[in-house]
């Protein structure tokens, strides 16, 4: 399987990047955070508590999740504009730190690339935990001004205040005790800070191109 894995922070341009570069070299994306939204965002509807480990992990089960693309769905309902919601933010990384959550979660993660042979997936373990033989591993990360003012310019909202929850979601995310968000010793660490999309999508491609043998 030739896996293109890209972690990083919050705002780092991870999305951005992955789908340009998938396009880029013809080859499907995933964003798994959508999968984490996707629980979350449930839970909230069906009044189970994010921080219940076990109700939130058979939740995860019982449900079936699909994220083809921009879309997302939940039992066959449209959920991709709930997920990207304040409320969303605020409770997925909670949902995301439960070890039964994301055992579930990493099997249709796997089961994806299975199925497909390529692809670009994002995140914050898919180089450390999901896709540890990925051959072709990028670490994204920009500077916290940078990456609230990116997510102030495309949802709105106050500056500081969107540098606060960035900021408590890189803290959940980096220090829980499940597959934090870490860099892989052998990822390639790109700081997106003042360059423009297509220029980090030019320099991975052709990472791509080197090191998976295609692009
Ligand atoms: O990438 P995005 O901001 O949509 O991710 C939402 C949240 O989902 C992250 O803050 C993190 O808590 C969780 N997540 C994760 N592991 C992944 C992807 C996302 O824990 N591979």
């Amino acid at each position: 399987m030739r896996v293109l894995a890209i972690d990083g922070p919050a705002g780092a341009g991870k999305s951005t990047v992955a789908r340009l570069v998938a396009d880029r070299l013809g080859i499907p994306f995933l964003d798994t955070g959508a999968m984490f939204r996707a629980v979350a965002v449930t839970a909230a509807a069906r009044g189970v508590d994010p921080a219940d480990g076990d109700a939130v992990a058979r939740l995860a089960t019982a449900i079936a999740i699909e994220v083809d693309g921009d879309r997302t769905t939940v039992d066959g309902s449209d959920v991709s504009a709930e997920i990207r919601t304040a409320g969303a933010n605020r409770i997925v990384s909670i949902v995301a730190r439960h070890a039964g959550v994301r055992d579930v979660l990493r099997t249709l993660q796997r089961e994806w690339m299975a199925s497909r042979g390529a692809g670009v997936v994002e995140g914050r373990d898919i180089s450390t935990v999901v896709f540890p033989d990925a051959c072709l591993k990028v670490f994204l990360t920009a500077s916290a001004q940078e990456r609230a003012a990116r997510r102030v310019a495309q949802s709105g909202g106050d500056v500081e205040e969107v540098a606060a929850q960035i900021l408590e979601r890189d803290r959940l995310d980096s220090t829980r005790d499940v597959a934090p968000l870490a860099v892989a010793p052998d990822a390639v660490v790109i700081d997106s800070t003042g360059r423009p999309a297509d220029d980090i999508v030019s320099e991975i491609a052709s990472l791509y191109g080197k090191r998976c043998g295609r692009g």
